[in-house]
C-alpha cells in the first residue's frame, strides 16, 4: 500500500485529523485540491467557539460541548488566538423569553454547567455599557471566540513536521474498494491506501450509507464586518433572539473586529440587515461596515459515517454552522476509530510543537524592537492599516505549508484587511511573494491557478 491512511479535502477537519494521526506510526498523506489548505474556512467565519446550547440536535450539542472543552488546551499548545467572551442571549417579548427558558432547560438536561438565566440588572452587572432593552438573558461563560484559520494551519503545520504528506492541487475524482484497502484515483495520481477519510463533499463510487444531509436551506445570514469593536457596547457575544427564532449577533472577534450576523427566514437584502442590527446595537450605521458577506445559513446534521460495507471508509458528511467547534471532537473519533482498527504504536519522535511565530500586536515595543534588532524586516511596515511587516510575511511563505499566493499571505497575517482593503500593500506583498518563490511578479496568483493578480508588466514603470 502507498499509505496507511489517505484524509481526502484539506479543510480544518482534514488537518485536524491529519494531526491527530500524524502521533502514530502511520503513513499518511492528505489531497486537496485547491493550491493551499483550509481555503474553504470562509473569511467571515465568526469565529464562535459554542457550547452546545443553541443548537436543536442533541449529537451536535454533544460535539460541541466536547470540542469546545478541549480547545483551551489545543489553542494554548498552538499558540493560536482563543478567548472566552461568555455570550449573553437576550430576549425582549414573552414569547422570546419562554423560548430562552426551553433552551435554558433543555442546557441543563443536557448536563451544560454554567449557564444562567438572568434579570436585566444581574445583565448589567455584567456588562455595564450593554445599551439595549430586553426582558430576560441567558448567558453562559462557556462560549467564546478563536481564529479558525489559525487553528487549521496550526494541526496541519503540526502534522506536515511529523511527517504527513500534504498534497495540494490534486483533485479526487474517484475511490475504488480493492483487496484490504482502497484505490484513489485523482487528477494526478492512483494512490492505495488501508484507510479513507474523506471529508469532501464528493460522492463516489463508494457505497455512502445515510450521509443524504442537505435539508433544504430556508434562511439567509448577512455578516457585517467591522475593523473595530463596537465602543462601549460588550465583551460577550450578544445575541437578540425574536419570536420566529431569527437572530441578531455581536461578536467581538479574537484580534480586533467586530461583526454582526444577522439570521432570518426567508431572503433579505443589505439594507434589511442594517436596520435589523441597529435593534441590537442602535447607533450602528452603515459606515461603520468594513465588508459584508452574504449567505446561506447551514444548520445539517454532521454525520461520520463509518461505512460498514468497506471497512476502513470514514466519510464526514454536512454542513454546519459549528464545525470549527466540533472539529477536536469528530477527529478524536475518527483517529480514535482507526488507531483501534489498525493496531497503531506511537510515533517516539512525535513533537506537539507548532513552529514559533511572531504575533506583534499582542507584543510589547521592547520585545518587537528585539526582533527588529537580529531581523531588520520586521520593522518594515507592509500593510500599514493592520500593521503587518515584511518578516510576518517572508515567515508566512516560508512556514510548514506556507503561503504561495496572495490570499494565502492575507488569511496567515491579516495583510489587506484593513480599512483600504489592499490598496497600498497589495503590490508590495506580489513582489514578496515573487522574491521569495523565485517567480516573476506576472506569474503570482490570487489563490488558484487561473487567477494571476497582475496581467502583465508596464514597460514605463521599472519594477512591474
Ligand atoms: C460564513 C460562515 C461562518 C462560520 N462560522 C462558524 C463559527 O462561528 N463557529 C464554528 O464553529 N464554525 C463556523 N463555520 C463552520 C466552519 O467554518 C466550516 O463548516 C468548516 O470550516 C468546514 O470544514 P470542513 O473541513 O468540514 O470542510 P471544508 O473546509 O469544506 O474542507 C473540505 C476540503 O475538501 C476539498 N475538496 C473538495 N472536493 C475535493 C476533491 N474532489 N479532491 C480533493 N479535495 C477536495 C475542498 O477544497 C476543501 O478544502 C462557519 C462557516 C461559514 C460558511
Amino acid at each position: 500500500m502507498d499509505y496507511d491512511v489517505l484524509v481526502l479535502g484539506g479543510g480544518i477537519i482534514g488537518c485536524s485529523v491529519a494531526y491527530g494521526l500524524s502521533k502514530y506510526n502511520l503513513n499518511i498523506a492528505v489531497i486537496e485540491k485547491d493550491y493551499d489548505i483550509a481555503d474553504d474556512i470562509s473569511l467571515v467565519n465568526t469565529e464562535v467557539v459554542f457550547d452546545g446550547t443553541e443548537c436543536e440536535d442533541d449529537l451536535i450539542s454533544k460535539l460541541e460541548h466536547m470540542g469546545n472543552s478541549m480547545l483551551d488546551e489545543i489553542t494554548a499548545k498552538f499558540n493560536v488566538p482563543f478567548k472566552r467572551t461568555g455570550s449573553l442571549r437576550v430576549a425582549d417579548s414573552d414569547v422570546a423569553v419562554k423560548i430562552l427558558e426551553q433552551t435554558y432547560e433543555r442546557a441543563k438536561r443536557r448536563g451544560i454547567n454554567n449557564v444562567y438565566l438572568m434579570e436585566p440588572s444581574e445583565v448589567y452587572d455584567l456588562e455595564p455599557n450593554l445599551n439595549i432593552d430586553f426582558k430576560k438573558a441567558l448567558y453562559s461563560p462557556n462560549t467564546g471566540v478563536v481564529a479558525p484559520y489559525d487553528l487549521a494551519l496550526a494541526y496541519a503545520e503540526v502534522a506536515f513536521d511529523n511527517g504527513a504528506t500534504f498534497k495540494l492541487e490534486e483533485k479526487v475524482l474517484d475511490i475504488k474498494k480493492i483487496v484490504n484497502g482502497f484505490k484513489v484515483i485523482t487528477n494526478k495520481n492512483k494512490f492505495t491506501c488501508k484507510v479513507v477519510v474523506n471529508t469532501t463533499p464528493g460522492e463516489y463510487n463508494i457505497i455512502e450509507k445515510n450521509t443524504e444531509v442537505n435539508e433544504i436551506n430556508t434562511r439567509d445570514i448577512h455578516y457585517l464586518i467591522m475593523n473595530d469593536k463596537v465602543k462601549n457596547f460588550s465583551k460577550s457575544i450578544v445575541t437578540k433572539v425574536d419570536e420566529e427564532g431569527d437572530t441578531i449577533k455581536y461578536i467581538p472577534g479574537v484580534i480586533g473586529t467586530s461583526l454582526i450576523a444577522v439570521n432570518k427566514k426567508g431572503t433579505f437584502k443589505f439594507s434589511e440587515a442594517i436596520n435589523l442590527a441597529n435593534k441590537l446595537v442602535y447607533d450602528f450605521n452603515k459606515d461603520m461596515v468594513n465588508s459584508i458577506y452574504h449567505d446561506k445559513f447551514n444548520d445539517d446534521l454532521i454525520i461520520i459515517d463509518d461505512n460498514e460495507h468497506y471497512d476502513g471508509y470514514i466519510k464526514v458528511a454536512g454542513n454546519n454552522y459549528a464545525t470549527v467547534t466540533m472539529t477536536p471532537a469528530i477527529s478524536n473519533m475518527i483517529c480514535e476509530t482507526i488507531v483501534n482498527n489498525l493496531g497503531c504504536s506511537l510515533n517516539k519522535s512525535f513533537v506537539d510543537k507548532r513552529r514559533d511565530y511572531y504575533r506583534f500586536k499582542e507584543m510589547s515595543n521592547n520585545e518587537i524592537n528585539e526582533i527588529i534588532s537580529v531581523d531588520p524586516r520586521y520593522g518594515k511596515m507592509v500593510c500599514i492599516c493592520n500593521l503587518i511587516s515584511e518578516g510576518e510575511i517572508v515567515d508566512s511563505i516560508r512556514r510548514p505549508l506556507g503561503a504561495r499566493t496572495v490570499e494565502g499571505v492575507k488569511r496567515r497575517t491579516g495583510a489587506t484587511f484593513g480599512k483600504c482593503h489592499g490598496a497600498h500593500c497589495i503590490d508590495k506583498i506580489i513582489y514578496i511573494l515573487a522574491r521569495e518563490l523565485n517567480k516573476k511578479p506576472t506569474e503570482i496568483v490570487e489563490d488558484s491557478k487561473n487567477s494571476k493578480v497582475l496581467a502583465s508588466r508596464i514597460k514605463e514603470f521599472e519594477k512591474m
